[in-house]
Formats: C-alpha cells, structure tokens, sequence
C-alpha cells in the first residue's frame, strides 16, 4: 500500500520507518526542513533504538520525505501524527493537528478514488467529530471519497520500533468495513510473525481507549507512589511489598516500581487532558485528580529526603539523569525539572549529568552546570538526587569516594546501597 504519514516526530518517524519495513511505501511530510533533510539523508531526527538501521535501508527507496503535502494525493492512507500539547488549563490543543486535516482536505479536494485519513495523534472521544472531521471537510470542500478513522498508537519512547513492530493489541477506530479492512491490510504483514489483539471499534471509542490505556498506567504509578510514601513513613521498603503484591494475577508485577513519578511527552498531558474533557462534560474525576497530585509530590519528597542530611542552600547537588525515562533524549516534562527547579528555589548549585539528554536540558536551565559523566558531576559534590534510572548508575562505586561525605537519594532504585554512603531511597 502507498501510505503518506504526517508529521514525523516520535510517533510519525517510528511508524512510517515501520510501515516501510513492512513492505509498503511511505512517504513522510512534515513542516520542518530540517527533520525533512535528515529523514532524506536516512537518519533519524530522534534517538530511538533501531530507527536509524530502518531508515537507512528504506530511505530513498521505500520511504521518500518531503515538505510537500501533494504526496497525500497519490496515496491511499493518510495517518495525521502531529502533536496535541496541552493549553494551559490542561485540555488538548488540537491548532497544529486541526490544521494538517484542513490542509490534507485540501490536496484530497479532487481525488476519485476512496482515501482513508487515519488520526495517530492522541485525541479526546469529540475531537474527530467536532473538529478534525469538519476540518477534513472543509479542506476538501466535502469530498465524499474521504474517510477519517482512529488508530491510537501505544509505543513508548525508548522502545519504539520493537513496541510497533510487536503490540499487544491494535485499535480500529472506524465508521466502515472498507476503512477497517484498509487498516487491517496495513498491519497484516506485522501479524504474520507476531499475535496481537484487534479491537475493532468507532473512532471516539479508540479514542477514549488510548486515553483509558494511559490514565490507567499513570495512575497505576501514582497509586504505587502513595503507598511507596507510607511504606517510607513506616521505614518499610515498598519494593518488596510491592513485589508480594504483584504475585496477584488480578494486579501484575508490571508498573510497580515506585519513585519519583511520571514523566514525559504523553502521561501528564493525557491524564491532564481527559480531566479538563470529564470536567467539560460536568464530571469531576477525582482519582485521575488524585494521580497528578501524587505525581507532583514526590520531586518534593526527594528534595525533603535531600534535606535531612544536606544543608541546600549554597550546597552542589548532582542531579543524575534529566530524561524522563532511560534510553531517551526526550526531557519533556521529566520529573529532573522540578527537582533542579526546586534545588535552585532553595539556593543550591546544580552540577546535571545524563547520558544523552544534557543539551535540551541545558536550554531549559541555562544556569546549571552540566557534567560529562556522573564521576564528573559527583566530584566534589554534597549530595546527589538520583532522578533517571540510566544502567550506568546502578555500578557507580569508586566515583563516590570523589565526595566528602556520600549523601544519595534515590527516585529509582537504581544505585546500590554500600558502606560508606548515606543512601536514601524515596519510599524504602
Ligand atoms: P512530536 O512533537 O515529536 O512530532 C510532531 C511533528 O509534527 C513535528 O515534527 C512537527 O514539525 C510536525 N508538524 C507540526 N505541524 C505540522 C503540519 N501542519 N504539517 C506537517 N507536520 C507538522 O509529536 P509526537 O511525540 O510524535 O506525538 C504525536 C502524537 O502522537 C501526539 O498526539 C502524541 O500524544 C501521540 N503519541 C505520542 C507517543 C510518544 O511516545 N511520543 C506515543 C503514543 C502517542
């Protein structure tokens, strides 16, 4: 199949190396000259595990990259991978993926053949309806060969390529058999070596899928992290009452590890927007309300754990990992940013060390001190806040010996507890 993928971020670049690798030919639009240049050049415009081997044999082959939107028109399926950030009250903003609709219409005006346009942005249950659909349309002055569907996406950062490439489960958002049949085409080729749940469903239920999918995981943490701060008050260690818990079948083992929260580009903005939607429809959901809260308390834990052993002010403290997860560049909505804010509220110099994520890092915090390696930021150091758990960290040892008196606090259980060492983990 001739796909057009648009938008080539985290989610457009995976899917449309992906869908290459799968035997179908992409071409990748974005606004962007410079992600565009890379894309043509085989690279790949972000840090993903295996993206770069993909791109490199599909580019200028299979997969083609372009500014131009007049790709859409010679392809069957569209799929709209553009951002929804937040507005400042936490709901979507649906501006720049509203837009790519209208203008995707637009090139779509004349076209005789039937063309699926499928949503891989993340949006809220009326959001296809009341405006992405109405934007399609408009574009198109109401071509009725135009169909838009939903098909959420669930990959995570840092393992993008292999969770597309082997999901658990794919979601159909359609108002048609032909449009399911178009996307179940797509991702045949992927199902013949690996099983995966097909939910077939309308477009705002896929939608409220991936949103559940996602309130579900953060609030999953958050849950963990509440119990994790009793388990601290109690001086018990949640981990290993967490393990016992996870033997439940009813409850997993998976996403048990407490700490010093949730981060990155979906979690918070997901959660937060499916609470303004609810609030908008005149629900007041109180747990979701309840995760964030828990979310933003534990940076501040971790820095009152900080506190009972290191005096901050005019202190240094090495902050260890700024990504908001390992294997990752991405520092979008880390929990480092609230750590490194809060140091600096409280008068202490920040000394940052990550394995890749230390130049976004230092454009949001120009005053700190960056590091190239977390020897380097432990030297001379009066306290450390374990922030990312990077596999590096767990076999620091003699790069301890660099401070005066070794005062860690973990958010990760990442660092082993030695002699030598005040170590303070955030809920054991
Ligand atoms: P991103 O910000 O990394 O990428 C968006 C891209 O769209 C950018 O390259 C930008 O230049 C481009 N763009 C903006 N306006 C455009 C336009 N009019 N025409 C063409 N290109 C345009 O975003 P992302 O992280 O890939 O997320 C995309 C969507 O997928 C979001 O809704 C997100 O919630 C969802 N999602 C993200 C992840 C993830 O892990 N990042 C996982 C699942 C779902």
């Amino acid at each position: 199949m001739h796909i057009s993928v648009i938008g080539s971020g985290y989610v457009g670049t995976t899917i449309a190396a992906c869908f290459a690798e799968l035997g179908h030919t992409v071409t990748t639009i974005d606004i962007d000259e410079e992600i565009v240049a890379a894309l043509s050049a085989g690279h790949a415009p972000i840090d993903e595990p295996g993206l770069e081997d993909l791109l490199e044999s599909h580019a200028g082959d299979s997969l083609e990259a372009t500014t131009s939107y007049d790709a859409v028109v010679e392809s069957d399926v569209t799929f709209l991978a553009i951002g929804t950030p937040s507005n400042d009250d936490g709901s979507i903003d649906l501006t720049a993926l509203e837009a790519a609709a209208e203008a995707t219409g637009e090139t779509l005006a004349d076209k005789e053949n039937r063309h699926l346009v499928v949503i891989k942005s993340t949006v809220t249950p009326t959001s296809i309806e009341t405006v992405l659909e109405p934007a399609v349309t408009r574009g198109s002055g109401g071509n009725e060969n135009i169909e838009v569907g939903m098909n959420p996406e669930f990959l995570r950062e840092g393992s993008a390529v292999s969770d597309f490439m082997q999901p658990d489960k794919l979601v159909y958002g359609t108002d048609s058999e032909w449009a399911t049949e178009r996307l179940h085409a797509i991702y045949e080729p992927l199902l013949a070596d690996h099983d995966a749940h097909i939910v077939e469903t309308d477009p705002a239920t896929a939608s409220m899928i991936k949103y559940a999918n996602n309130a579900f995981l953060a609030s999953k943490i958050s849950l963990v992290n509440d119990l994790g701060n009793i388990c601290k008050e109690f001086g018990l260690d949640a981990y290993e009452v967490m393990e016992a818990v996870g033997l439940d079948d009813r409850i997993s083992e998976r996403f048990l590890r407490s700490g010093v929260g949730w981060g990155g580009s979906c979690f918070p903005k997901d959660v937060n927007a499916i609470i303004a939607a609810a609030r908008e429809e005149g629900y007041d959901p109180a747990l979701l309300e309840a995760s964030v809260e828990i979310n933003d308390r534990q940076p501040e834990r971790m820095l009152e754990l900080l506190e009972h052993h290191v005096a901050l002010e005019g202190s240094h403290i090495a902050v260890l990992g700024l990504s908001f997860k390992p294997r990752t560049d991405d520092i979008r909505n880390s929990r480092a940013i609230p750590v490194i804010e809060k140091l600096q509220d409280r008068g202490a110099e920040v000394v940052a060390y990550d394995p890749v994520a230390v130049d976004p890092m230092r454009e949001r915090f120009p005053d700190a001190e960056y590091a190239n390696s977390a020897a380097e930021a432990l030297d001379g150091a009066d306290g450390v806040a374990v922030v990312t758990d990077w596999d590096e960290f767990a076999v620091l040892d003699r790069e301890f010996d660099a401070m005066d008196e070794p005062v860690v606090v973990d958010g990760r259980r990442i660092v082993e507890r030695r002699d030598g060492i005040v170590y303070e983990g955030l809920t054991y």
